[in-house]
């Protein structure tokens, strides 16, 4: 009888040592680095309202400086919908720290696989602009033709996800392996673009990525329209090492953060 006592006090102890444990491995654990979280928000809500990067598809992402084997995703919804409460804490791999938010995107192998390869970027982008999309079927390379747009010169690859394994009827970057073969053909380059699909922006920072697939998105416009024009067209050439892509200067990363103030206050006056 005393040993039955004796059991059942230790089995209710170890229960309630167990509902403990449960409950602080089940329970959300909150993300990280809330002001990041609170930029990324706004990264969404102006690539979707402000700048018409992101139409109802699309994402970015933003690696967490404190943790950089960690980085914020929003959950699958449109960019332009996009709260706190919906951001994802994620690993390089493309998991989830919190193991219950499985509504991540298809496609978050993008975000994981550039961070993975490119220790420099702190920000993705993937979207679906349709100037973009018409230069990676088109046999006119996209050419530097603002003077925001030096990163151009670099050279912008294009990636054809059949020729690795992907699925031609989506084009999908849909398993690690296919992030992977895109981070290897970005290579250290800023931007590349995804034939019959889209693109991928990276930066140095949040708000330089945003500005990049801005002027990334503008540039292509303003070439397809100098082309129509009908006459020869003139393109902006750096000469070799002569100065290092906008945003990786001070005036750059200056005016890159001066747009972002803009944009983000736009943005705070949405309801
Ligand atoms: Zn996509």
């Amino acid at each position: 009888m005393k040993s039955r006592t004796i059991f059942a006090a230790v089995t209710a102890i170890l229960g309630f040592a167990g509902v403990i444990a449960f409950q602080r491995a089940g329970a959300a654990p909150g993300p990280a680095n809330p002001a990041l979280v609170e930029d990324l928000v706004a990264a969404n809500r102006i690539l979707a309202h402000e700048i018409a990067v992101l139409d109802a598809y699309g994402h970015v992402s933003a690696r967490d400086p404190r943790n950089p084997n960690r980085y914020y995703l929003s959950r699958a919804i449109s960019a332009g919908m996009v709260t706190a409460a919906d951001v994802i804490e994620y690993d390089l791999d493309s998991k989830p720290i919190d193991p219950a938010r499985s509504d991540g995107y298809l496609e978050r192998f993008i975000h994981g696989e550039i961070y993975k390869a490119r220790p420099d970027v702190m920000a993705v982008i993937h979207a679906h602009s349709p100037e973009l999309i018409a230069f990676a079927s088109s046999s006119v390379p996209l050419r530097n033709m603002i003077h925001t747009g030096s990163f151009i010169n670099d050279g912008i690859p294009i990636f054809d996800v059949r020729k690795f394994g992907g699925n031609a009827d989506d084009m999908l970057i849909r398993n690690p392996a296919l992030g992977k073969s895109l981070a290897q053909a970005l290579g250290s380059k800023t931007a590349i673009l995804m034939f019959g699909h889209g693109v991928a922006i990276t930066g140095p920072t949040l708000p330089t990525a945003v500005s990049n697939a801005y002027f990334l998105n503008m540039n292509a416009r303003v070439q397809e329209q100098a082309v129509r024009l009908g006459g020869s067209v003139s393109y902006l050439e750096r000469a070799p090492g002569a100065r290092p892509a906008t945003g990786t200067t001070p005036a750059g990363a200056a005016a890159n953060n001066r747009a972002w103030e803009y944009w983000k206050h736009r943005v705070s006056m949405e309801k």
